[in-house]
């Protein structure tokens, strides 16, 4: 029997970056502010290139880009940001870290922002809306940005788990006042930890800088605003949340290797997407119009799962064919489930979003796999399925 394939592995770092690295060991070079043109400095000229902002600013994760950016928002202590409920703990921990209070709106059956929910919670106490692209689906950005922009409130893109992801041929990460990406492991460019935040904005990316850990002069390494330096030299807390070169090495070695990527990546969710919803028994919700996706998973739903019970049975019988499904709700103390965010306080009534999170599977689906490895997956989904629901064509239609 062939084995299941393995879908932990990230792809070995591209050879060019050992040159590099091996430099980088003999000089000890590892800080990014001790030469001119270190690699983290080139990292954020090439990155800013590639998404088309005037300004990037790498960082030690996203979760310190979301930080950053809200602080350098310079929002009031406890302001009101607007959050899906679906996302990663990560982000309201980002928001509560910045001294600032997560507002959920409910996320449907499609992983997408509810609209009507967005605009109803979205009043005049709100004042940033964040929305976290979770495993990389794009609500309807559309509306989003006309309600925040009606609102005058700024939006900023969590593209952790977006990069190379189109809305309108339009890059996410680049469409709200800043977008922030993850390097960690699990995402389309692994470099252990790390992250990126990019902007237009030169007052919010020379903020961001110097609380990212531009002490002193440092900012002046950074190119393109200087006159924003000046203005805030001293002014801002230090948070030292930097990039080391070591870092930035691996992530640039990787940068020719998005493209690629996100070419199979989309091949291969739509591969397995298609085999499952051939299933009675599990649907893939279809991206919106105007996205084009860039995943690295694939998440769908189980229909007619009418208990717990029977969506636990699923993810066993799925295990035991080699496949392994998260249901984000049930599992105990998942970082997705907005009612496991105890730090918040007591969990909001948010059931249109707890009802998907029950019945939500999650696959990992990188794109090095083979097509026998995705007709493995997709034949014991559908197999665990029929398994515990019974044979489809056994029931007729
Ligand atoms: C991974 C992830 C984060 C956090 O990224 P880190 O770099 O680990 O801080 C935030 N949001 C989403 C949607 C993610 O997938």
């Amino acid at each position: 029997m062939t084995p299941p394939p393995n879908v932990y592995d990230a792809e070995p770092i591209p050879e060019a970056a050992r040159a590099e690295i091996e430099r980088l060991l003999s000089t000890g070079d590892l800080f990014r502010y001790t030469t001119d043109n270190a690699p983290v400095s080139l990292l954020e000229a090439e990155f800013a290139e590639m998404m088309g902002t005037r300004y990037a600013l790498a960082v030690s994760s996203c979760s310190a880009a979301l930080f950053l950016t809200l602080k350098a928002l310079d929002l009031p202590a406890g302001a009101r940001v607007l959050i899906p409920a679906f996302t990663f703990a990560a982000v309201p921990s980002a928001v509560v870290h910045a001294d600032c209070v997560p507002v959920l709106a409910e996320v449907g059956a499609d992983f997408r922002l509810d609209l009507a929910d967005v605009a109803a919670k979205l009043d005049d106490t709100i004042s940033a809306v964040l929305i976290s692209h979770m495993r990389g689906h794009t609500s309807d950005m559309d509306a989003i940005l006309a309600l925040a922009e009606a609102r005058g409130v700024p939006v900023i893109e969590d593209a952790a788990h977006s990069l190379g992801t189109l809305w309108h041929g339009r890059k996410i990460g680049t469409l709200g006042r800043v977008g922030c990406f993850s390097f960690q492991s699990y995402k389309l460019v692994n470099s252990g930890e790390g992250g990126i935040l990019v902007t237009d904005d030169p007052e919010i990316a020379a903020r961001a800088i110097i609380m990212s850990g531009a002490y002193e002069h440092n900012w002046k390494k950074h190119p393109g605003m200087q006159n924003s330096f000046h203005h805030w030299q001293n002014k801002l807390p230090l948070y030292n949340m930097r990039m080391n070169n070591l870092s930035a090495v691996l992530v640039r070695a990787q940068l020719p290797e998005v493209a690629r990527r996100v070419r199979d990546g989309r091949a291969n969710h739509d591969h397995v997407a298609g085999l499952l919803n051939a299933s009675p028994w599990l649907s893939v919700p279809p991206a919106l119009a105007p996205e084009e996706r860039a995943p690295d998973s694939i998440q769908f739903n189980l229909e007619g799962f009418e208990s717990d019970d029977e969506a636990r049975a699923f993810q066993a019988a799925a295990k035991a064919r080699g496949v392994s499904v998260q249901v984000f709700g049930l599992s105990e103390d998942n970082a997705r489930a907005f009612w496991n965010w105890e730090f918040l306080g007591a969990a909001p009534e948010l059931p249109q979003t707890r009802a998907m999170l029950m019945r939500a599977c999650d696959v990992r689906l990188p794109a090095r796999l083979a097509r026998a490895d995705l007709d493995f997956i997709a034949g014991a989904l559908i197999a665990a399925a029929d398994a515990v629901k019974g044979e489809a064509r056994a029931y007729g239609t």
